[in-house]
């Protein structure tokens, strides 16, 4: 149970965790600190929050949960307004989509990463953004990934995942190199790509017929490109090396498939779209079970 909750950046991920947590009784009071009022009196209409405020330390005073689902850019300086000010018995957490960039931020403001930091990120979310897109069931059978670091109090670990489970969350825990690489392969690169191709056909000659005539396959690739450019720039600049080594290996991959094609190598392409299929074929059986 939470006395009193507090997030700062109450959109689509803050939002969609305080309807969950309000849902499962799980918090006493949920407050919204933002730097915008409107959006705050707009998650209070909506029953997303009890109250807010514009002021982060009367926010944080007497919270023992403080949550941060700001973008990607403002975490460290939401982590500099609360210091000296996080109660003697508060956990802090984040949901951004990067880890290591988030925890470098907090050893920055703190000179050292605090026992009661307890970084974390929900693998869930939607193309939308903003309070109004917050959902009460986002996170039910979703992951959630915890990247505790070896300062971090196992206790103060410990009631993060408990937060998360109370969603109906599945909660992980991963070192956060590993979690930058993974999220740079599995989220960061196909947001980079559905991005990059929509750019690249938009550009054509031909865009007008595309577009015309662009149908499912178009519209299930493309899917991601409408999320937020500014949610995506932030992720690109704050898991950088991650998302580039990634990027390289699908060039380097592309380009053997542009090898393929180009000598109409027909084995060679079956191979590749074969083992494509399987791989993911299997993951959607997966998925269903
Ligand atoms: P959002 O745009 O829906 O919400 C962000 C909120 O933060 C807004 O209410 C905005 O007013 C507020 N905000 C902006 N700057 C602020 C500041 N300096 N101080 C206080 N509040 C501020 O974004 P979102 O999709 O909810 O993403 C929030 C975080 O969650 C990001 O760090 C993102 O990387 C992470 N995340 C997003 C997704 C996703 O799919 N959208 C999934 C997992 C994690």
């Amino acid at each position: 149970m939470i006395k009193k909750l507090v997030i700062f950046g109450v959109g689509l991920i803050g939002g969609s965790l305080a309807m969950s947590l309000k849902k499962a009784n799980y918090c006493n009071t949920i407050i919204g600190c933002s730097r915008s009022v409107e959006s705050l009196q707009k998650a209070q209409e909506l029953g997303v929050i009890d109250d807010y405020t514009l002021d982060p330390i009367e926010a944080v005073n007497g919270a023992d949960m403080i949550l941060l689902a700001v973008p990607m850019g403002a975490m460290g300086s939401v982590l500099q307004s609360i210091k000296g000010h996080v109660e003697a018995d508060a956990v802090v957490t984040d949901a951004g989509s990067a880890k290591a960039s988030v925890v470098a931020a907090a050893r920055e403001v703190f000179g050292e990463i605090p026992p009661y930091f307890v970084p974390a990120h929900p693998i869930a979310g939607r193309e939308k953004s903003g309070v109004e897109a917050a959902i009460v069931d986002l996170y039910v059978d979703h992951k959630v990934i915890v990247t505790p670091l070896p300062e971090t109090d196992a206790a103060a670990e410990q009631r993060v995942i408990a937060m998360w489970q109370a969603t109906g969350a599945d909660v992980e825990s991963m070192e956060v190199e590993k979690h930058d690489q993974v999220l740079a392969a599995t989220s960061h690169l196909p947001h980079v790509l559905a991005y990059s191709l929509v750019d690249t056909l938009s550009h054509s000659d031909a865009s007008d017929a595309i577009f015309h005539y662009a149908a499912g396959g178009f519209r299930d690739f493309t899917r991601i490109a409408s999320s937020d450019p500014v949610m995506w720039r932030d992720i690109c600049l704050e898991n950088r090396d991650a998302i580039l080594a990634s990027m390289e290996e699908f060039q380097a991959n592309l380009q053997i498939l542009h090898q393929q094609v180009s000598d109409a190598d027909s084995d060679g392409i079956m191979e590749t779209f074969t083992h494509a299929k399987a791989v993911r074929d299997d993951y959607m059986k997966k998925q269903s079970t």
